[in-house]
């Protein structure tokens, strides 16, 4: 059996992968599971999988009903349940920065991750990727379009690689033109017309920052210089990325929608098994159509672009800023269209870490979000 420990499993990633995991109970043994505030869904995941510990967000005011498991709290208690644990895999579906000290711990403790979260990778792509391949991880990804591009490549080195097509729908205000942007609404930029998603991902999709952080994503994965990495806008969202290699062979991944498809492959890996998810109707689909990516409209997308071309702290402050801004958006503080311009304002006043460790980084997080933060006050 493989012993595995599915961190934010209350979230669309985690309930997802526990549906996964389901499907295969002589294979997989659900050994822990995590959750930031629904402790409600936890419970009944702990009686349907039994693992042997826990971790919640906070205790205060809460006394969940769990049994005779351990219980473990905060974000240190998280890392602290993946040192206890014997596991071999784990899937992370943390969403946002939250994810990034758990990851390290994970790469200390287990053979496999299936990673799903992409903000720990903007803002320490270097020391995880550094770290797995020290300690022999072999990290799958689990985000839709890395997933895609990961199978692509089927394991040739990266040399043999030329370019990387990153395919996205465009998010829900592809066709909205950017005079309305000012008056789009957190309902409305949660409504995403593909993907089922959370709140923040879904925020980022439609500013587009979400493909922007999936172009630092994809530079540390598959060892790739920015300047090779293209968005693609791609509206029927069949094909899920491509790769172009040197000799000008192109192979892209193709499925349905359904985020089952990569947390099964990034559980299964290099298995492929039964899913039961139905395939795409090709003939009712009929056109697939792609387009250039429209920076003017989408700033985020050359904000992560610069970022990451910058490197060091840069991609961190980015994402921190981008995190805060929208928490604040959805919270209905600011508007939609001051998400990127308090991000530019925040990048702009940086002062990066060159080849910075893990405390520049938290550091530079720290304080990106501060700067956030007083900037967003002035504004609203
Ligand atoms: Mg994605």
């Amino acid at each position: 059996m493989e012993k595995i420990a599915v961190l934010g499993s209350t979230g669309s990633i985690g309930a997802s992968g526990l549906r996964v995991i389901s499907r295969f109970p002589d294979r997989f043994k659900v050994c822990g599971l995590s959750t930031n505030t629904n402790i409600e869904l936890l419970e009944n995941q702990v009686k349907k999988f039994r693992p042997q510990a826990v971790c919640i967000g906070s205790l205060i005011g809460a006394k969940p009903k769990l049994g005779n498991i351990k219980v473990y709290e905060g974000a240190d208690g998280l890392c602290r349940m993946l040192k206890d644990l014997k596991i071999d895999t784990a899937l992370v579906g943390i969403a946002g920065s939250s994810a990034l000290l758990p990851v390290l711990t994970a790469l200390d403790k287990v053979k496999k991750i299936a990673l799903a979260n992409k903000e720990a990778l903007v803002m320490a792509g270097g020391i995880i990727m550094d770290k797995a391949a020290k300690n022999r991880v072999t990290i799958v990804p689990v985000d839709s379009e890395h997933s895609a591009i990961f199978q692509c490549i089927g394991g040739r080195e990266s040399q043999e690689l030329k370019k990387i097509f990153l395919t996205g729908s465009g998010g829900p205000f592809l066709n909205v033109k950017k005079s309305g942007f000012k008056n789009i609404t957190p309902e409305q930029a949660v409504n995403h017309p593909k993907w089922k998603m959370g709140k923040k991902i879904s925020v980022d999709s439609a500013t587009m920052m979400n493909k922007g952080l999936e172009v630092i994503e994809a530079r540390w994965l598959f060892n790739m210089d920015i300047n090779n990495i293209h968005i693609l806008i791609h509206p029927e969202a069949v094909i899920h990325s491509m790769v172009e290699f040197r000799d000008g062979a192109i192979l892209a991944q193709l499925g349905a929608c359904d985020m089952r498809i990569p947390i099964q492959y990034g559980l299964t890996y290099p298995e492929r098994l039964d899913s039961g998810i139905k395939s795409p109707s090709f003939s009712s689909i009929k056109n697939l159509s792609f387009y250039e990516p429209d920076f003017e409209k989408f700033p985020c997308m050359g904000l992560a672009y610069e970022a990451g071309r910058k490197a060091g702290t840069y991609p961190c402050v980015l994402n921190a800023s981008n995190e805060t801004a929208v928490k604040y958006f959805i919270e209905g503080g600011i508007k939609f269209t001051d998400i990127p311009k308090v991000i530019e304002k925040v990048i702009g006043m940086h002062k990066a870490a060159k080849n910075p460790g893990l405390g520049d980084i938290l550091e530079a997080d720290k304080w990106a979000r501060i700067k956030t933060k007083e900037m967003l006050r002035c504004c609203r």
